[in-house]
């Protein structure tokens, strides 16, 4: 069923898992991904930023809304990285039922400006917002814009950013980094702080930039109050490595229906490890 982020995650945050929010802006991608969270029972996220909606364009969202209206489990769409108060506002008006704000590259206090009057908006039509303070490092070109280094989220401005802005949650920087992480890079993620954090706000906790993390790393962080991860680049790397496989095997395939099965079946396999490692196959239940 279609329902709110900040409904997903209210229930993660209780039960102490965390929910998938897969970034989308193709349709075999998000029917894949649809059909096995049905079968996971798990509830799901589905995210589209800005650069992504700019490619797949607004007639999307009544696709999204109808298949989520027939699905048995809780889905939100979500904007990702809303970089602006208007694109929030535009978003808000094709259906979307969950909005991020990033201000993260401004000073604090722009950053709370920015972010408060978004929630005003968003709370005004029952909608839930995710700010995010600290900043996520960014790999490569596909990366999301940000910084080249992490910032580390503080978690005494954690608590001032809550009560200043209203945020329903956010976005957390603990030691990920956008993108796929380059050949000798070890990723480590400071699950103390997360702890920090969790306990200063008692909020639900958002993973960015996730992908290539270790899977028991993302396991603690997903039991210790991270409650939403963006996966991105590891379902787009699965999905389009086969079909490259698939498209170098018969020079002269053609047909969606003949290429895209394959492509989803491979995406599916590392949509369905995530689902685990976050804890939220099953939890569908929880929600009725
Ligand atoms: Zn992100």
């Amino acid at each position: 069923m279609l329902t709110t982020g900040d409904s997903i995650l209210q229930v993660a945050h209780e039960a102490g898992f965390a929910v998938p929010a897969f970034n989308i802006s193709d349709y075999a991608m998000f029917a894949g991904i649809a059909d096995l969270c049905d079968d996971l029972k798990s509830p799901w996220i589905v995210a589209i930023h800005p650069d992504e909606y700019d490619h797949i364009g607004p007639d999307f969202i009544p696709a999204v809304l109808a298949r989520a209206h027939r699905s048995p489990v809780p889905m939100a769409i979500h904007l990702d990285h809303g970089a602006h108060h208007d694109q929030v506002l535009t978003s808000i008006q094709h259906g979307f039922t969950s909005v991020m704000i990033d201000a993260s590259l401004k000073p604090f206090a722009e950053n709370v400006a920015i972010t408060k009057q978004v929630v005003e908006t968003a709370h005004s039509v029952g909608l839930s917002v995710e700010g995010e303070l600290g900043t996520i490092g960014a790999n490569d070109s596909y990366g999301e814009a940000g910084a080249a280094e992490i910032t580390y989220t503080v978690p005494e401005d954690a608590v001032r950013f809550v009560e200043q802005t209203g945020v329903d949650s956010l976005a957390v920087a603990i030691g990920t980094f956008h993108g796929l992480y380059p050949a000798g890079m070890k990723p480590e993620l400071k699950l103390d702080l997360l702890k920090e954090i969790k306990a200063a706000t008692n909020i639900p906790l958002v993973l960015h930039g996730g992908s290539s993390n270790p899977d028991d790393e993302i396991q603690q962080a997903a039991r210790l109050g991270i409650n939403k991860i963006n996966i991105s680049s590891d379902i787009k790397m699965a999905y389009h490595t086969k079909m490259r496989e698939v498209l170098a095997q018969d020079p002269k395939i053609r047909e969606p229906l003949a290429i895209q099965p394959d492509c989803v079946a491979a995406m599916n396999e590392v949509a369905a490890h995530k689902i685990r490692l976050f804890g939220s196959d099953d939890k569908a239940d929880l929600y009725s």
